[in-house]
């Protein structure tokens, strides 16, 4: 038997084990010779599949593990140059208008990109247009002839600056629709053939695959951003009351019952303002409600700028009447601030011909003060602050009242049971004057 036959069935039996990188000798022009070159070339060819198909498999992995398309388009740029031709990778997106071609990210061997991210063309204008249309690859092997057939193409100018040669353009095609196109291009002329179509396409189908996944997820993180605004807005118009802008009773029994708490602790007084709009009635019914909505919005804005400290918070408690919590101030503290706001009201100047005070629109106050001891219930300093403002009405309104601490009432906190109503539906439930 001729001795190059045993040597054969080696590299064949090798290729099968799926080592390719045999060497075959077969100089001798006979029929055994041709066999030994075909078997080289053999070994040669599955050496290339076998590395393509494992390079593809990687680029695969990182689509597939999620990473970002930066990061696999970097990976496609470093990993095949081995096995295909190219000094320059672009990727361009459409525009959801369709019409607009947008460079997104660029990698170049020979410097600074000149087309990279930002870049952007009306593609109607431009021969890429068919490329996405018939959805097939287009090779230019020699960009200066283009150019000279082609001069209105600035894309083709600006690739010569970068000194390319011949380009290779791949559209890329997600769930049937053109998005996009991915160019190699090269800075040796007629770079590209036949043989590397095939391999581009598959390239670009991969990369087709990270765009979906990566735009998926662009939509993902702006529905939850979305979201979190509307949750944001929701939660904004639970607690600020709609006409007058300032917090609204359900934020205000919130407070009193967390300050009250913390009052509580630390042995600090909590005061409560409740203020109500005089004759507020009849100005509706001389002016109209128009006016009289006009009238609570200014009043809210007042009250709201004449408490200024840290933790004093003003709301609209109700109709025309609103309520400053003042956490840590004490009874006279909290009748000065009253009358500074009970003047700043007064001192808008608001006509209201049927006042039973003065001819301008008013305010009257109760005030309440207290440490709160312990078995008390917040809806003691409500109760009391709503009896001052009763006695403030009737010294002749446009006035301020102070309930003094040791004429609070001890309003025990209610029992521990699970049907019984929390201390914050109490303080909804509480009616007052008015
Ligand atoms: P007093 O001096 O004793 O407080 O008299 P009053 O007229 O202000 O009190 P009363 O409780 O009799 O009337 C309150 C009025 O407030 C009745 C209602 O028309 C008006 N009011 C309540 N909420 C609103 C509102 O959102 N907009 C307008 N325009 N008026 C309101
Ligand atoms: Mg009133
Ligand atoms: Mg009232």
């Amino acid at each position: 038997m001729d001795r190059r036959l045993a040597a054969y069935r080696r590299a064949i039996e090798r290729i099968g084990e799926g080592t390719f990188d045999v060497t075959v000798e077969s100089p001798e022009a006979d029929e055994i010779g041709d066999l030994g070159r075909a078997l080289a070339k053999t070994a040669r060819v599955l050496d290339a599949r076998f590395t393509e198909a494992e390079r593809l498999l990687e680029l695969s992995a990182r689509v597939n593990s999620g990473v970002r398309l930066e990061e696999v388009l970097d990976h496609l740029y470093t990993s095949f140059h081995d096995i295909l031709p190219y000094d320059r990778i672009g990727l361009s997106l459409m525009d959801p208008d369709k019409t607009t071609l947008r460079a997104v990210w660029a990698r170049t061997n020979q410097g600074i990109p000149t087309i990279a991210s930002g870049f952007a063309c009306d593609i109607r204008l431009t021969s890429l247009q068919r490329v996405l249309d018939t959805g097939l690859p287009r090779v230019i092997n020699d960009l200066e002839t283009y150019l000279a057939e082609n001069p209105n193409s600035d894309s083709t100018r600006l690739m010569l600056t970068e000194n390319i040669r011949s380009s290779l353009t791949c559209p890329l095609v997600v769930t049937g629709h053109a998005v996009g196109l991915l160019f190699f291009s090269s800075s040796t002329p007629h770079s590209y053939g036949c043989a590397h179509v095939d391999l581009f396409k598959k390239i670009a189908t991969h990369l087709s695959w990270a765009i979906e996944k990566s735009r998926l997820y662009e939509d993902l993180v702006r529905t939850r951003d979305d979201l979190c605004e509307a949750n944001r807005r929701l939660e904004r118009l639970a607690a600020i009351d709609g006409l007058t802008e300032v917090p609204n009773r359900r934020t205000l029994d919130g407070a009193l019952e967390r300050e009250w708490g913390r009052a509580q602790r630390n042995g600090a007084p909590n005061a409560l303002v409740i203020f109500d709009v005089d004759d507020f009635k009849a100005y509706n019914d001389t002016y109209g409600h128009v006016l009289g909505d006009g009238v609570l919005r200014l009043v809210a804005k007042t009250l709201r700028a004449s408490f200024h400290r840290a933790g004093d918070l003003v709301g609209r408690f109700g109709g025309e009447e609103f309520a400053a919590l003042l956490p840590g101030t004490d009874g006279v503290g909290a009748r000065y601030a009253a009358e500074r706001a009970r003047q700043r009201v007064e001192s808008l100047g608001i006509p209201h011909v049927r006042a039973s005070a003065t001819p301008h629109l008013t305010i009257s106050s109760g005030v309440a003060a207290c440490v709160p001891r312990r078995g008390m219930a917040p809806e003691a300093l409500l109760t009391a602050a709503d009896a001052a403002l009763y006695t403030a009405k009737r010294a002749g309104r446009n006035s301020v009242f102070l309930q003094e601490a040791s004429e609070l009432p001890t309003v025990p906190p209610p029992p521990p049971s699970t049907s019984s109503p929390s201390a914050t539906a109490l303080l909804s439930g509480t009616g007052h004057v008015g």
